[in-house]
Order: structure tokens, then C-alpha cells, then sequence
């Protein structure tokens, strides 16, 4: 019998809502349109054609990762931020729009008619830099990350969002291999570092902790070891009047402050996100 767009996507969806997932709709569509090479509109407007074997097969596969608890963005190695595609795998963790709000704030502090210098440390897909850089035509971007594999993640992005002339990057655990002859020229750092406390990684939803890299997610005992040792090194690479900003989980927002405040930073400062939880740290280095 004629295998039809229509039937296939109602069964993928069917396996995905049995199982409980909750976006089940949404990732059947993305997943289905994926195989297919369509934008998910296409599938409804070619909702009677038929489809081949093969691609019901290769779509088939997918669900069954998708039920195993694998994320649509690594099954389908997509994953947009900040109205820009940008290419994920298990190497990098998957953007998020709650950092949306991170890259409004940074790009309210730059002068977009001036050459601006930004450190995005932590990079890993790149999401941040490069969409900085791609907002502010004028900034040039040093993502940093200690993983190579990300790092390689990060440069296709930077290639595939035409910001590669202005977005570099520097294999480094945090400022150990940053040049220091950068002291005292940053504009901005900017970071999302791994901020969960090592013990409360297992308790994270399975999607997250058996899949997303483990390296971007553990901040140590109490979650804060990175932002320490960022806002210790970073106050030397930033200019004066330079700025530091930081993506923070919603209960750490007063630890941030008042190491941003112990550490000779002005005008410390909490910023919620859509949600209303605080997401986002800034403060101005004297
Ligand atoms: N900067 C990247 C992001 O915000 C990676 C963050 C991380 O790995 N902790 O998605």
C-alpha cells in the first residue's frame, strides 16, 4: 500500500506521544522534515506524496533515538539561536534560548559604530561570540574553549553564519594560553560556563545528563568554580570601564554579585530572563 508523508508522521508522532515525550508534535515534525529535506510547512502542503522505503526507514531510526531519549538538535545536528542556524553535536552543549537574554544584554553595551573587542570564554558551539559578532558588524570576537572538538564545532559555525573574518578561536583552559599581551585591551568577556553543582548533574532531566558532555555542565562543588577564576583572571584582560558578563543559574545570582563586587567590579547586577529567573551577571571593571 502507498506509504504516505501523512501516515509516517502520524505514526512517529503516535510512538513519541505513547512514550510520554513532551514536545512529542513538534519533534515528530522536526525529525520527519529533517529525512525529508522539507521545512516543516512542506509536509503538510505534501501531506498526500508518497514516500520511499528508505526514507521512512532513515526516519523510523530517528524516532527510535528520540524514544531512547537522544535530542532532536543531535539527531538532526541543528539548532537555531538567536534567529540563527547553528550546527550542534554531542561535543558542544545544545544553545539555549534562556541565553538569549545573555547576548541582548552584551549587545546593549556595544557601541555599534565603534571596533569592539569581546573574549566569549566557554565557548562551545560558539553561539554566543558568533552571534554577538553577526549583531555587532563592528566587534571582533576570541571564543575560547578547552575542547578541540567544540572548538571544530565553533569554527563551522562561525564559517556557516559569515563571521569567520572577525570570530577567532584559541584552545585554552580558560586564560592559560590567552595571549598577555591582550591584558588590558578587552571590551567585554562574556561567558555561559558550566555552572551545576557536581553532585546535582545525575538529578538533571536524562536528555541532558546522559547525552549533553558532562565537561560543559560540572562547576564543581558548589557550581562557582568557573565564575572564580573568571572574574579573578578576566578583571586583568579587561580595559577599564571594560565589562563582564555571565549566564548564572537562577540561585546563584547573589554569589555572582558579591564575588563581582569582592573583586573591585562596579555596579554589579542581576538581569532575569523570560521566565522571570535570574539568568544573567554584569558587572564593570573599575
Ligand atoms: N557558550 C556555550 C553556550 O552558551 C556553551 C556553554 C557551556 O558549554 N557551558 O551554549
Amino acid at each position: 500500500m502507498k506509504r504516505t508523508i501523512e501516515n509516517v508522521l502520524a505514526e512517529g508522532k503516535s510512538l513519541l506521544k505513547d512514550a510520554n515525550i513532551r514536545t512529542w508534535a513538534l519533534d515528530g515534525e522536526i525529525l520527519l522534515s529533517h529525512i525529508l529535506s522539507f521545512s516543516r510547512v512542506q509536509l503538510f502542503t505534501h501531506s498526500r506524496d508518497e514516500i520511499s522505503e528508505e526514507q521512512e526507514k532513515a526516519y523510523k531510526e530517528l524516532i527510535y533515538k528520540r524514544l531512547k531519549g537522544a535530542p532532536t538538535q543531535y539527531l538532526t545536528n541543528e539548532q537555531e539561536f538567536m534567529s540563527l542556524p547553528f550546527y550542534v553535536d554531542s561535543s558542544v552543549l545544545i544553545p539555549r534560548q534562556d541565553t538569549e537574554v545573555l547576548v541582548e544584554t552584551a549587545l546593549d553595551f556595544i557601541n555599534k559604530e565603534k571596533e569592539f573587542q569581546v573574549l566569549d570564554l566557554c565557548t562551545g558551539s560558539g553561539c554566543i561570540g558568533i552571534s554577538i559578532a553577526y549583531y555587532a558588524p563592528l566587534c571582533r570576537v576570541i571564543g575560547i574553549d578547552i575542547s578541540e572538538d567544540a572548538l571544530k564545532v565553533a569554527e563551522h559555525n562561525a564559517k556557516l553564519n559569515k563571521v569567520n573574518d572577525r570570530v577567532h578561536f584559541i584552545k585554552s583552559n580558560l586564560f592559560e594560553e590567552v595571549p598577555t599581551n591582550l591584558k588590558g585591551t578587552i571590551d567585554m568577556i562574556v561567558s555561559n560556563p558550566p555552572y551545576i553543582p557536581t553532585e546535582e548533574i545525575k538529578e538533571l532531566m536524562k536528555e541532558v545528563s546522559a547525552y549533553e558532555p558532562s565537561i560543559a555542565l560540572d562547576g564543581g562543588k558548589d557550581g562557582l568554580d568557573f565564575y572564580r577564576l573568571i572574574v579573578r583572571d578576566g578583571k586583568e584582560y579587561l580595559k577599564s570601564g571594560g565589562i563582564l558578563l555571565f549566564e548564572i543559574g537562577y540561585n546563584q545570582g547573589d554569589d555572582v554579585v558579591n564575588l563581582l563586587k569582592s573583586q573591585g567590579f562596579s555596579d554589579a547586577t542581576i538581569k532575569k530572563d523570560l521566565a522571570g529567573l535570574n539568568r544573567v551577571v554584569f558587572g564593570i571593571k573599575e
